[in-house]
């Protein structure tokens, strides 16, 4: 079946995989898909955005993923004096200024992981930088539910939309 030009601006938009944080991360699946990279948002999907530094379940967790055989990258639009600090502790490859949904920076994270798009996944809490940009880029894109309410006015002004759109999404998921 042919299908219609909403359909398709829409499913740029859909993630491939839907958690309701990054402690369930499907990892069987993921290595089943062939995913051996992990690129991650940071403000929002792995902790709130106005929270400096990472809390030690993360750390755990980050941890935990590299002994599992997956490199890890932290990708944020946020600027380098934020993405250094919370990194501090995290240890992993960063990119600050990420421009997403843009992907030239991105693709800086796929080198840096020395890995392609086929192998890794995008990890972010919102449609319209995060999993746009996995796609574009050709990135298995998994959508994490926003760690916390409170937002930036700039992503709060999004999320109105982003509503209509996984709104679509979850009704041609339900089980
Ligand atoms: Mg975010």
């Amino acid at each position: 079946m042919k299908k219609g030009w909403n359909n398709m601006i829409l499913e740029r938009f859909f993630p491939d995989i839907y958690v309701k944080s990054v402690y369930e991360l499907p990892l069987e699946e993921l290595k089943a898909r062939g995913i051996k990279g992990l690129v991650f948002d940071i403000d929002n999907t792995v902790a709130p955005f106005d929270i400096a530094e990472p809390e030690n379940d993360l750390i755990e967790l980050f941890l935990f993923l590299k002994k599992q055989g997956f490199r890890l990258c932290i990708l944020s639009n946020n600027n380098q004096e934020r993405v250094k600090l919370f990194n501090k502790n995290l240890k992993t490859l960063a990119v600050h200024k990420a421009g997403k949904p843009g992907v030239r920076k991105l693709r800086l994270a796929l080198e840096k992981l020395e890995l392609s798009a086929k192998n890794t996944a995008m990890i972010g809490d919102q449609i319209f930088t995060d999993m746009w940009c996995g796609h574009r880029a050709g990135l298995t894109c998994i959508l994490t539910a926003p760690i916390c309410n409170r937002d930036q006015l700039v992503t709060k002004v999004k999320r109105g939309l982003e509503k209509q759109v996984l709104k679509v999404y979850f009704k041609r998921n339900r089980k």
